[in-house]
């Protein structure tokens, strides 16, 4: 288990994951879309936010239950809390410092079809 140190564009918002990446996941929903985003998952535990905390905004959509986090200031996304498991954290992996992202498969998942009206 090693430990990633993350930020949003601006520093504001801070935060470190202890993980072993495995896979990396890219949403079809109609936010990550938007996004662009590329995520890894962490149990809550092996989560922890160091600072901005203030200055975390939230968006709720589709079934108002998963919290998509972003900074206030630079308004990037940071990470989120799950719907379907909401004891995990979604982390937005181009926020961490020395991911080596190049070595680490990114599978598309099918969140079109999880999201709920
Ligand atoms: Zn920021």
């Amino acid at each position: 288990m090693q430990t990633y140190q993350g930020s949003c564009h601006c520093g504001t918002v801070r935060f470190e994951i202890d993980t072993e990446f495995t896979e990396f996941t890219k949403c079809d929903c109609t936010l990550c879309a938007k996004k662009n985003a590329v995520m890894t998952k962490v149990h809550e535990s092996q989560f922890r936010l160091l600072a901005g905390e203030a200055d975390l905004g939230t968006y709720q959509w589709n079934t108002g239950t998963a919290k998509h986090h972003f900074c206030k200031s630079c308004g990037i996304y940071t990470f989120h809390r799950k719907r379907v498991s909401p004891d995990y954290f979604g982390i937005n992996v181009f926020c961490l410092d020395e991911a080596a992202l190049a070595d680490v498969p990114v599978i598309e998942v099918d969140g079109i079809s999880m999201s709920r009206v």
